[in-house]
């Protein structure tokens, strides 16, 4: 094992266009980058930071996530590693990966097993870590605090199928994903699940912190199991709220699933 692996590793959020945060990963002097949307955000922050970019990690094609690649890449004559889904064509990715995949991401020396999550997109993948660290997961526009991403590309099937891959790593995982939607999240999962005191509790919470423009993310698998209606689907009150909005739609879990997504797509 080399020393670096034995320094504390630092994630730092790097707020981007309307609402994205990109994630810097940092060891020592060397940081990695996660779905980096924009090129000039990140260059700032590593100049603020005193690091040296080791390396890109990609969830999905996205141009919110992969629009600084090209820009990035060509500052350091072509020589970053680029780790991406095998399953999506995103130009510059040079490790193409699909779940099962264990990357160690070169200077940060960072073990990560990549989980396919499709459903946002076809080809999304998140990684997790847990190798000497406390368990981190990173999963783009799949699970978002108190809420999911869309289903632009994928079925409501696989979505579920991924949610359910994600809420089984340990609670303790703390949940980066990519945008600031925790506080609309939330007002829908109170319309939901209205009955749900640590619900109650974490709106409060994330209206406090938005009120003072904190960033309401991390979150935790514990939390998110807790409290996001997206994982929670066989839950009774959850059922009985969209068997409500949608007569008949709550016949399974994946149904339900359904239902739910559609009506936040509504709400
Ligand atoms: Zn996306």
């Amino acid at each position: 094992m080399s020393g670096i692996s034995g320094l504390p590793l630092t994630i730092v959020a790097v707020p981007a266009f309307k609402d994205n945060y990109l994630w810097l990963v940092r060891r020592d002097r060397y940081a990695a980058v996660v779905d980096p949307g924009d090129a000039a955000v990140i260059e700032d922050a590593l100049q603020r930071l005193d690091a040296t970019l080791c390396a890109i990690v990609l969830t999905h094609h996205h141009a919110d996530h992969t629009g600084g690649v090209a820009a990035l890449q060509s500052a350091r004559n072509g020589r970053l590693p680029v780790f991406g889904p095998a399953a999506e064509a995103i130009p510059g990715v040079t490790a193409a990966l699909s779940g099962g995949d264990r990357i160690v991401v070169p200077g940060i020396e960072l073990t990560l097993e990549v989980i396919d999550v499709p459903g946002h997109t076809r080809g999304h993948i998140a990684y997790f870590g847990s190798d000497g660290i406390a368990p981190i997961l990173f999963c783009g526009d799949t699970l978002f605090a108190g809420g999911c991403g869309r289903l632009f590309e994928g079925t409501a099937e696989q979505m579920f199928a991924s949610l359910a891959r994600l809420a089984a790593l340990p609670p303790e995982t703390l949940v980066y994903c990519a945008h600031e939607y925790t506080a609309n999240n939330l007002r829908f999962a109170l319309v939901v699940d209205p009955g749900n005191a640590l619900l109650v509790e974490r709106e409060k919470d994330v209206r406090a912190l938005r009120q003072e423009n904190r960033a309401t993310v991390p979150s935790s698998i514990r939390l998110e199991r807790a409290t996001n209606p997206f994982l929670r689907v066989s839950e009774a009150a959850i059922r009985a709220s969209v068997e409500n909005e949608d007569p008949g739609a709550a016949k399974n879990p994946v149904a339900t699933f359904a239902a739910l997504r559609a009506w936040k797509d509504r709400f």
